[in-house]
């Protein structure tokens, strides 16, 4: 079983699509973690998403999209890259009881604090170039509403989701409206606005009838009256970048103080990837060495304001 993104356009108008199926992928970020079912469905949702979303990068790098919540749900992080390498996870608050039927607003959004975020990230930056962030206040009751919404405000794209996840799927449902292009109307005028004809049959699709039918066959039953062109599928997979440098260059960064601190505490420091759950460990040589290797990269490096 791979996984599949799968994107097509509607001959002869400016509407374009994409179904996706990351269901293993989903397993795989499900592998270490146990999620209440509610935030399942948000971050499955949320994986979907953003293998959708990942279509309108236009540069080889990462998309990365982010809720800060306010509520129960802490923080949810999806992670896609211009090859579809996907990652995702999400803190709760140490107190957190998640019902089952908790929504959105509930668990992110209790105090209108809610935040969505969206960055790209290229990858090989060039001097001085930084991501782009939008950060926007969370509009919406659902994830596809809320990221609607951001497309609509930040990007002017028409562009409407249906997504559905639960323990064992996440797929979803992308239609686009291209810029700069209006509808073709029919010589009489009769006729509905490709854009509105291809929202009204995609929006017969339920959420239970998404999570249960594969997306060959939800392509097929939606647009089978349409004239469609589809281009050759990708698949996206689970893949962390997590490394022992980069946990490294983290505990650098809290400082020398607080890591000796924690040394004297604990004997050695241990750090699980919220990713992966990879585990990585720092006894006191390891942890001397990071600091040790400080100076000389220091005043080879001027300071600079790239992020990494
Ligand atoms: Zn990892």
């Amino acid at each position: 079983m791979t996984d599949t993104l799968q994107k097509f356009m509607f001959e002869n108008t400016a509407v374009r699509g994409e179904l996706v199926d990351v269901s293993e992928t989903w397993k795989h970020v499900q592998a270490r973690r146990e999620y209440p079912a509610a935030v399942k469905t948000i971050l499955g949702e949320m994986l979907s998403a953003a293998a959708l979303l990942s279509a309108n990068l236009k540069f080889n790098g990462a998309i990365v999209m982010q809720i800060h919540g306010d509520g129960p749900l802490r923080l949810l992080v999806v992670e896609c890259d211009s090859d579809l390498n996907m990652r995702a996870t999400a803190k709760l608050s140490d107190t957190a009881v998640i019902a089952d039927d908790a929504t959105l607003p509930q668990l992110v959004n209790q105090n209108g604090g809610g935040r969505f975020v969206i960055t790209l990230d290229p990858k090989d930056k060039l001097p001085g170039q930084q991501a782009y962030q939008g950060i926007v206040p969370l509009d919406g009751e659902s994830v596809a509403t809320v990221i609607e919404n951001y497309m609509m405000r930040s990007e002017q794209l028409d562009t409407r989701l249906w997504l559905a996840a639960d323990a064992h799927v996440s797929r979803g449902l992308l239609l686009q409206k291209l810029p700069g292009e209006g509808g073709i109307k029919s010589a009489s005028g009769e006729e509905m606005e490709p854009w509105d004809r291809s929202v009204m049959l995609a929006s017969t699709l339920r959420t239970e009838e998404l999570l249960s039918t594969d997306i060959e066959t939800v392509m097929r039953r939606l647009f089978w009256e349409e004239d469609i062109r589809i281009f050759d599928p990708k698949h996206p997979n689970f893949l962390c970048t997590c490394t022992r440098e980069k946990v490294g260059s983290m505990l650098k960064m809290l400082g020398q103080a607080e890591v000796d601190s924690a040394l004297e505490e604990m004997g050695k420091l241990a750090i699980d990837c919220d990713f992966c759950g990879q585990h990585y460990e720092f006894d006191p040589v390891d942890c001397a060495q990071l600091f040790v290797s400080e100076a000389p990269v220091e005043t080879l490096i001027p300071a600079s304001p790239i992020k990494h």
